[in-house]
């Protein structure tokens, strides 16, 4: 692979990356939009649309992108006015793309993302103002419609009444006309606006007055609703982005005195000190180095609980300080925070994709053709064989209003979106909209045992000293010398892995044993093997520390031991020999019984999958009601097994937390890490359960479940009214009327149907 070029430097997130050929394959395939991939430098960057206010607009520019011979691919998301370029070279289109847009919709700008441009007071204040008085021209517009009709009818004075419904008209819908003419000059000829123009000027010309001036009426009322639903969501999206801080206080300590510095976030560097007053929200994940205070995690996990912190215990970033000042170390840059992780996964939530709306885009771009030329069709041949045009030529525009895919290109995004938004709420992360729909497909849940569904937390219920112990160390030796020489060995090995066996023994260790000095001076060679234990050596001695199958692999003896396989057994052997055992115990987690009951309860297949002992592993499954169990397998084993499992039917879930629970993670249909796992899982995982609570499981799936039922149902709504007023149309059933209601009618219908969504965040 050749050297990637250099980009244009981001100092916030990511919003430059380069990809390299693998990682993009990786990517399409978990996107499913696998295109073919050439052996380029692509880069993928990402930059901001501004001014575009309609859904099927943004489509547009989409597909536009898209079909430039430079891209790669182009993904653009209306509800974060991103756009995703994949291209050799993203920044030489810019000005193409820009163009393109601005063909599409008037004004309609691309550009680099700037965090630390945002729009003014006095902009936003301009875009507020220009929004009321298109709505007091609206409503005014409206009243004079309202005289109109009475007058038309009451006064039967038509002059009069045809005069205040021309310059209603004007008024509701002068922008629309304006747009349309301005489109055309730009080339752009069958978009919305000029289908409604020639929609109502026929309508006009024919004679059909309050019709006319009732569809830009509706039309409005539609596009004012579309944008209040936009907005609401759009905000979600801006409530996550508040949980980034953008200054952070450093403690500079300058010869004998100490200065407080008020730095950016993203300058801040693992190490630094930096002061959190009361208020103050954790810019980066780090640890409390003095001081004590109450912290609330909520923003982060959803749930509202305060919790105690003092020194050394550990700072997410997102969560805010609520009583005391502290001093904390930051444990990672802005880039590796928690924080990032959250905004950037709810960015590429959105960005990718679920199938449907793919589906959706696609559709929109051939149903406007399609319905415009039945229009004509029904016009001409109407006209044709009956003579009658006024007729024909009403129907035939009665068509035309009902050519916007709007309700379907907005609603079904918005579903998705919202479901994103609300899990979000509850400490849930989905990394991609496309989650959401294999989530319906699940059918299997597997867990992984150790700190899933246990706390990870293992406690020393036993030791064993055998009699190759006791004669290593010669006859003076008792218990409380066998107890340290077995927990040196131990300690030797256990100290250099992150494994949660490893670090509970370590830490018991450390509790029994006061001084550990001696212990770490020595150099020993320590190699981790997955799945089996550690193994150290220092020139000829080699000390072991595992299971029986780390032992077998270095034949090592150990029938001749009564060994206690009750819970998890940790052997130590030495030179070939067995000096000993430790037993260890896990706890299942308080909310592991419940939550597995209630997806039994949702009709779900249970699995647990572990390295640990055939006889723990039971237990332990028997104790949460888990029916199958497969025990003793190795990390890559467990990878097969999922694959199996997939092979043989649809929808695998994984549920995990370790380093070696990476592969499977990603290899599931979905993957899921909790919070308090390894950084490897909650990268490789397609949801990250922030709380770490595994009643989340039974609520995301739900959701996701009601989500995918609102997009269907929109989509067989939309499409089912506008065939059916059509179908009216042509037996001479259907009006103007019935053409606004599938319009504006059932976009608005629709769109109320997918902010339901927002009403299951209390969901159980
Ligand atoms: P799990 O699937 O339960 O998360 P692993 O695959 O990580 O477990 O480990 C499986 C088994 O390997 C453990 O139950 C333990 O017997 C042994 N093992 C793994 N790492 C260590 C270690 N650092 N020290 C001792 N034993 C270990
Ligand atoms: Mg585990």
């Amino acid at each position: 692979m050749k050297k990637l070029k250099k980009e244009g430097k981001f100092k916030n997130l990511s919003m430059t990356k380069k990809l390299s050929k693998n990682k993009i394959e990786n990517k399409a395939k978990a996107h499913n939009f696998k295109k073919e991939i050439d052996d380029k430098n692509l880069i993928e960057k990402v930059y901001i649309v501004e001014n575009v206010d309609c859904a099927n607009c943004a489509a547009k520019i989409e597909r536009r992108i898209n079909n430039l011979p430079e891209i790669q691919s182009a993904t653009y998301t209306f509800a974060t006015q991103k756009l995703k370029v994949v291209a050799e070279n993203p920044d030489k289109l810019l000005d193409k793309m820009s163009k393109i847009a601005d063909t599409i919709e008037p004004n309609a700008t691309i550009n680099e993302i700037n965090p630390k441009r945002k729009k003014s007071a006095r902009q936003i204040d301009i875009e507020i103002k220009k929004k009321k008085r298109k709505e007091i021209v609206a409503l005014i517009g409206f009243f004079i419609y309202i005289t109109g009709i009475g007058i038309y009818h009451l006064m039967d004075i038509e002059k009069v009444a045809v005069g205040l419904f021309v310059f209603s008209y004007i008024l509701l819908g002068g922008e629309v006309v304006l747009t349309a003419l301005k489109n055309i000059s730009r080339g752009q000829i069958f978009d919305e606006n000029f289908l409604m123009s020639i929609a109502t000027i026929g309508a006009f010309a024919i004679g059909e007055y309050p019709e006319a001036i009732g569809v830009m009426f509706f039309y409005r009322i539609g596009e004012f609703l579309e944008d209040k639903a936009v907005d609401k969501s759009r905000s979600q999206i801006d409530s996550i982005n508040a949980l980034k801080s953008e200054k952070a206080i450093l403690i500079v300590e300058d010869k004998e005195k100490t200065i407080e510095k008020e730095i950016d976030v993203e300058d801040v560097k693992v190490g630094d000190i930096i002061l959190l007053k009361a208020g103050m929200r954790v810019p980066v994940d780090g640890k409390v180095v003095s001081g004590e205070t109450s912290v609330d995690k909520s923003p982060i996990t959803g749930e509202t609980l305060q919790i105690f912190v003092e020194e050394g215990d550990e700072l997410v970033s997102g969560s805010i300080n609520l009583t005391g000042t502290i001093k904390m170390e930051a444990t990672k840059i802005l880039k590796e925070s928690m924080i990032t992780t959250i905004i950037n996964a709810i960015d590429e939530a959105v960005e990718s994709k679920p199938k449907m709306e793919r589906f959706i885009t696609r559709f929109a771009a051939v149903y406007t053709p399609i319905v415009v030329a039945v229009a004509l069709i029904t016009a001409i041949a109407g006209s044709i064989i009956t003579g009658n045009h006024d007729k024909w030529v009403y129907i035939a525009l009665t068509f035309l209003v009902i050519s916007c895919p709007c309700a379907l290109v907005l609603s079904v995004p918005m579903t998705y979106f919202a479901g994103i938004g609300v899990v979000a709420k509850q400490g849930i992360l989905f990394k991609g909209g496309i989650v959401l729909e294999r989530l319906k497909n699940i059918k299997h849940i597997v867990f992984d045992k150790t700190g899933t569904l246990t706390k990870g937390n293992f406690q020393v219920e036993k030791m064993v000293y055998t009699q190759e112990l006791f004669t290593e160390m010669g006859i003076d030796a008792d218990r409380s010398m066998a107890e340290k020489n077995l927990l040196s060995m131990a300690y030797v090995c256990e100290k250099n892995s992150q494994h949660p066996i490893a670090v509970s023994i370590t830490k018991a260790i450390k509790d029994r044993i006061d001084n550990l000095e001696p212990l770490n001076k020595i150099a020993y060679q320590v190699v981790e093997e997955k799945g089996k234990g550690m193994i150290a050596t220092l020139g000829e001695e080699q000390i072991l520390c595992g299971n029986e199958r780390l032992m077998e692999k270095y034949n090592v003896d150990v029938t001749k031991h009564l060994l206690d396989f009750q819970g998890t057994v940790v052997i130590i052997a030495k030179n070939g020999k067995v000096m000993g055992s430790i037993s260890i115990s896990d706890q299942v987690k308080d909310d592991s019984v419940e939550a597995i009951e209630k997806l039994k309860k949702q009709g779900y297949k249970i699995s647990m999958i572990t390295g640990d002992n055939k006889d723990t592993a039971k237990h332990m499954a028997w104790k949460m009601g888990i029916d199958e169990v497969f025990s003793e397998i190795l990390p890559h084993e467990k990878f097969k097994i999922i694959k199996g499992m997939r092979k043989a039917k649809k929808g695998i879930m994984f549920v995990g937390d370790g380093i070696n629970d990476g592969p499977v993670l990603a290899g599931a249909d979905v993957g899921v890490a909790m919070g308090s796992g390894t950084d490897v899982a909650i990268q490789a995982a397609d949801v990250v359960l922030l709380n770490s609570n595994l009643n989340s499981l039974a609520k995301m799936l739900k959701i996701s479940k009601k989500a995918n039922f609102i997009a269907i149902s929109n989509v067989v709504f939309a499409i089912g009214v506008k065939l059916a007023v059509m179908l009216f149309g042509l037996f001479g059933i259907a009006s103007m009327w019935t053409a606004v209601f599938a319009d504006s009618g059932v976009t608005v219908l629709c769109l109320l149907n997918s902010m339901t969504l927002f009403k299951y965040k209390d969901i159980e």
